[in-house]
């Protein structure tokens, strides 16, 4: 199989966007007599003319003969072995050429071991390892990889790209392809699914038509994944800045029910469930492309709102006290979703209090204390948000913005007819009521 050359005056690389951490890895690499080449993201976001996020580097070399050249590099991974080498600040991922469907093993693997009780799990483990470590050539780390576009490499060696699967033809025209048939791609590897959809949306590119045409039908595929692959997945496809694209894309194609199924339920008659979500997201998006803080627990929030709301009230009905019935319902939704994805405490704890805060914030007596916690900047957003969506909490968010921005004396102002409607009249209490609803 012969690659197409892409020479140095064919395209836009420059060693100048090219980390030096990188770039020392290569000439390294090459010095010792060994293959190297950038792969993956990083020649495709180059080629763009983007600025790519990390340098991953295969090469012909065995880890351990990787980690010889570098003074700070280390193998890592038990199933995939591959190199970090740490350059200063930056770590460069250094794998070794693989051959053939090493990820549907491991993933086919992983499942077996987890799922079919009566297979001995250190023997599905054992065949996977064994296999999961096959070296390969530059040809079959080629094939291994999922899109064409991902499948270009670029070395230093008269700085040219390699190109065995007209990924430049596809980039040019803005594409994703599968490699090989896209079909049995995406059922060695669901998560390849998810990888189109957040490529796409990230990239503003098109789905070619016989890759896109499979991802419906086989979407079902997804929940055979483990979980904790899947929170990762989300990780990267709500937090690159364009996830109202990928929310929209998911829907699109019948995926989004296999990700957060109780939420999609809701999403299919409830207008401002949609509009929750939309806002959420491109609130997200908005704040990631202003370089501000953004946190998986605010937006799991607002992604599994709907599925709260309709335990919740279903809660209330049954006569529970508005907190028990928040607390029942939280529990419950989130022990159904960790069965598709996984949220890890250090989410799902500050997810929840968000949501109980939507009890303790129409409570404005309180006022005080309620504002001096933690999690009451993200609840306050989340009113903002409930209230964007069309939900009606008789101007519970103008309020709070107006306590925050108020002096000492603004404050007893605005807290005066809430304590005397405690006193003397109901009308503190029902809009604390019906905010709660
Ligand atoms: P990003 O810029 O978002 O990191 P990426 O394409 O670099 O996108 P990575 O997850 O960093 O994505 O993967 C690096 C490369 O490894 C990909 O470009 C692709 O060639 C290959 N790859 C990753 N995951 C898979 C997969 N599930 N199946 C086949 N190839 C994969
Ligand atoms: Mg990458």
């Amino acid at each position: 199989m012969n690659p197409t050359i892409i020479t140095r005056d064919q395209h836009c690389i420059s060693r100048k966007n090219i980390s030096s951490g990188c770039l020392k890895v290569l000439y390294t690499l090459n010095d010792a007599g060994y293959q190297a080449f950038i792969v993956g993201g990083a020649v495709r976001d180059l080629l763009l003319g983007k600025q790519p996020k990390d340098f991953d580097v295969a090469t012909d070399a065995t880890p351990e003969q990787v980690k010889a050249e570098f003074r700070n590099a280390r193998i890592i991974g038990r199933r995939f072995r591959i190199v970090h080498v740490i350059m200063g600040r930056e770590i460069i991922e250094v794998s070794t050429f693989r051959a053939g469907n090493t990820d549907s093993v491991e993933i086919q693997g992983e499942k077996l071991a987890r799922s079919v009780k009566h297979i001995d799990s250190a023997h599905s483990n054992s065949g996977m390892i064994l296999r999961d470590n096959v070296y390969g050539t530059l040809e079959q780390d080629v094939m291994r990889r999922d899109f064409t576009v991902n499948a270009l490499y670029y070395t230093v060696r008269q700085f040219v790209v390699h190109d065995y699967v007209d990924g430049v033809t596809d980039l040019d025209n803005r594409q994703l392809r599968m490699i090989g048939d896209p079909e049995q791609r995406y059922r060695e590897d669901p998560v390849r699914i998810l990888r189109a959809i957040r490529l796409s949306s990230k990239l503003g590119f098109n789905i070619e038509e016989q890759t896109a045409a499979p991802i419906k039908p086989l979407a079902q595929l997804l929940d055979s994944i483990p979980a904790a692959r899947l929170f990762d997945e989300i990780l990267k496809m709500f937090f690159a800045g364009s996830s109202l694209q990928v929310f929209n894309s998911l829907q699109k194609y019948d995926v989004f029910k296999h990700l957060f199924p109780e939420t999609a339920k809701e999403l299919k008659h409830n207008e401002m469930a949609n509009k929750l979500l939309c806002l959420a997201f491109a609130s997200t998006d908005q704040r990631i492309n202003d370089l501000k803080s953004v946190t998986p627990a605010f937006l799991l929030a607002a992604i599994l709102w709907p599925a709260l709301q309709k335990i919740y009230k279903q809660n209330l009905n049954h006569k529970m006290p508005p907190m028990v019935a928040m607390h029942q319902a939280a529990q419950s939704v989130v022990s159904e979703q960790i069965n598709h994805i996984s949220i890890p405490k250090r989410f799902s704890i500050p997810m929840r209090e968000i949501w109980e805060f939507q009890l303790r914030l129409p409570r404005l007596n309180r006022a005080n204390t309620t504002i001096t916690h933690k999690r009451f900047r993200a609840a306050y957003d989340f009113v903002l948000l409930r209230e964007q969506s069309g939900e009606d909490l008789q101007g519970l968010g103008k309020w709070w913005t107006e306590y925050q921005e108020a002096d000492l004396e603004q404050r007893e102002k605005l807290l005066a007819p809430v304590k005397r409607g405690r006193r003397h009249s109901k009308s503190g209490r029902r809009r604390v009521k019906s905010a709660e609803k």
